[in-house]
């Protein structure tokens, strides 16, 4: 006999926790489910914790609307909770004259996006805000931040718990099956149980595909393709030669070996791209992987030592989309998607993910309202 329950939300990562908040702050009864020992030990604590200001994404896309949206709503948070987190600002640089048409996309893309708050520098400038890199032009993000992912979680559990809401570990969804009644889904771990819920909210991260397909009922034509994508991180020894975080122009479809700067001073070099065909965090330690990282970060840091790179570590994007082709928007499907009433499934939440956590659970709640 399945236990009954409002909601369900399964994945502890920031965007479920993010969710949770939400509707448990709207009065829902909420118990968030997460396989691991811990919360938020795959993608949200193996990420750059940049807050994005929203520069790239397509336009009227949901990358473009949430991340501006949840950068807003991400500072504000952090400080009326106290959130360890910094506006460092950041600068996209044009390493060469074939760069500029790239920066002058960006600043478009930008504009469109919302963000007015660009400032175009020229080589003189950029010498004197960051000596230590070298280009002929670029533009200051100045709502560019960092945050402390761990931290983020821990507000959103202690505003979801303070409402009601419950935090189930080694809780890993199995299986499941929609009724007339609404969604069973089969919990295993140590005392395996069965929970008959008015909603579910599939935020399993890279595992959503497959929590899906775990459920019966949610038809396989509404289910995307699973791809992922490495991503490795080097780490600086010795002091910042930054004072902002520095992004090359993109060569590819994604952002390049760009300069991060933790909320200690830790300046990372990374995330590279590799697509990979199963989750395994390894980090490739090969000299000729090193090397290609040195070539990378040269081109914008001639300075950097040899030696000076240490592994750092990895992270793993969801794709939802293979080589070669565009990459697709976040999806977020409710019932009109897939046509299982109460069910909402996210899927593809990379980058900017972690930026948008507030404005997801917002646009969630608000679609279940719907
Ligand atoms: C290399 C990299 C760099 C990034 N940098 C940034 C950045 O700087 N800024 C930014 O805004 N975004 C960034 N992102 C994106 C951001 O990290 C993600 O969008 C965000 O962390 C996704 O959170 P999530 O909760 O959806 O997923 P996860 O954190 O992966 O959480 C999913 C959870 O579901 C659990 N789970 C899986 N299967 C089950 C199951 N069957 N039952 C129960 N639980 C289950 C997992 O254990 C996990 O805890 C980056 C991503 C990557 C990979």
């Amino acid at each position: 006999m399945a236990e009954k329950i409002d909601c369900a939300v399964i994945g502890g990562g920031v965007v479920g926790l993010a969710i949770a908040r939400e509707l448990a702050m709207s009065g829902r009864e909420v118990v968030v489910l997460e396989a691991e020992a811990h919360f938020g030990t795959h993608t949200s604590s193996r990420n750059s914790e940049v807050m994005h200001a929203g520069i790239y994404y397509s336009t009227g896309s949901l990358k473009a609307k949430l991340c501006f949206a949840g950068r807003s709503a991400l500072y504000r948070y952090c400080e009326e909770h106290a959130v360890n987190h910094r506006r460092i600002g950041k600068v996209i640089v044009a390493c060469d004259e074939s760069e500029l048409a790239g920066l002058e996309k960006y600043r478009k893309q930008a504009e469109i996006n919302g963000c007015d708050d660009l400032r175009l520098l020229d080589a003189a400038e950029l010498a004197q805000m960051e000596p230590e890199v070298k280009c002929v032009a670029g533009f200051l993000s100045p709502s560019t931040g960092i945050i402390d992912a761990h931290g983020l979680m821990l507000a959103y559990l202690g505003d979801m718990e303070a409402h009601g809401g419950a935090l189930a570990l080694a809780s890993p969804v199995v299986s499941g099956h929609v009724t007339d009644e609404g969604i069973v889904i089969d919990v295993g771990g140590a005392e395996p149980m069965s929970l008959l819920c008015n909603t579910v909210i599939n935020s399993a991260g890279f595992s959503a595909q497959a929590v899906s397909r775990s459920i019966a009922g949610i038809p396989e034509a509404s289910i995307p393709p699973t791809y992922y994508a490495i991503g490795h991180y080097y780490t600086l020894s010795g002091a910042a030669p930054f004072n902002r975080l520095i992004y090359p122009v993109a060569r590819q479809d994604w952002l390049g070996v760009h300069v991060t700067i933790d909320l200690g001073g830790q300046v990372k070099f990374g995330p590279d791209f590799a697509w990979i065909d199963r989750i395994d965090y390894r980090f490739d330690d090969s000299i000729e992987h090193e090397q290609a990282f040195y070539h990378a970060i040269r081109r914008y840091y001639p300075g950097l030592k040899d030696g000076a790179l240490q592994p750092g570590y990895t992270g793993i994007r969801p794709k939802i989309h293979g080589p070669g082709e565009p990459a697709p928007d976040f999806v977020i499907q409710g019932p009109r998607d897939h046509g299982v009433p109460g069910m909402v499934n996210l899927y593809g939440i990379e980058s900017p993910g972690l930026t948008s956590s507030l404005a997801i659970g917002e646009y969630v709640a608000e679609s279940l309202k719907g």
